[in-house]
């Protein structure tokens, strides 16, 4: 299942869909036959941090779907020409009210936006806090700082996120 799977026609010309061979390596690909639009069925990037303080991880709380009231890690989708990086402070900032320095890269892991949905590219990153009041806004109902050794991988909202936690777990 593509996040295309229901598109029957080219939102350019409006010509039947179709898929099959279409780029020089034979790949079958969602196209239009009449103006020669390819539709990419590319992952979507988010980028999400895993901000440690004091021994604790910083979780917070999903006000919307998918995953309503799962716990999560805060991130969320790269801008356009945007780094990763500041896609995590951008959307920490938003989420949660704080300012925070962001450190190495822990993983990048793929997963999907939901049971059924589009598919996603997860970068993971290590940060700090450095300025900022917390408070959960936006998109996040809820914050809470956790011991990572001691969360419930099963309260996690996706599957990159419990993956990326195992990853700091194994190292700590
Ligand atoms: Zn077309």
């Amino acid at each position: 299942m593509t996040r295309f799977a229901e598109w029957r026609h080219c939102p350019r010309c409006a010509a039947a869909l179709e898929t099959g061979p279409w780029q020089h390596d034979g790949t079958d690909v969602l196209h239009c036959p009449v103006c020669g639009l390819v539709i990419y069925d590319n992952p979507a990037p988010t980028a999400s941090a895993l901000v440690m303080r004091d021994g604790l991880l910083l979780l917070t709380r999903r006000a919307r779907e998918p995953f309503a009231g799962w716990w999560d890690l805060p991130g969320g989708f790269v801008e356009p020409l945007e780094t990763p990086q500041h896609a995590v402070r951008r959307e920490l900032l938003e989420e949660t009210g704080l300012e925070v320095t962001v450190g190495a890269l822990v993983g990048v892991f793929p997963d999907r936006y939901g049971e059924d949905a589009p598919s996603t590219l997860n970068l993971f990153y290590e940060a700090t806090v450095a300025a900022g009041e917390q408070r959960a806004a936006d998109d996040v109902s809820e914050i809470g700082w956790q011991p990572p050794g001691e969360i419930d991988p099963a309260q996690l909202a996706f599957a990159c996120c419990r993956e990326a936690l195992a990853t700091i777990v194994r190292k700590s």
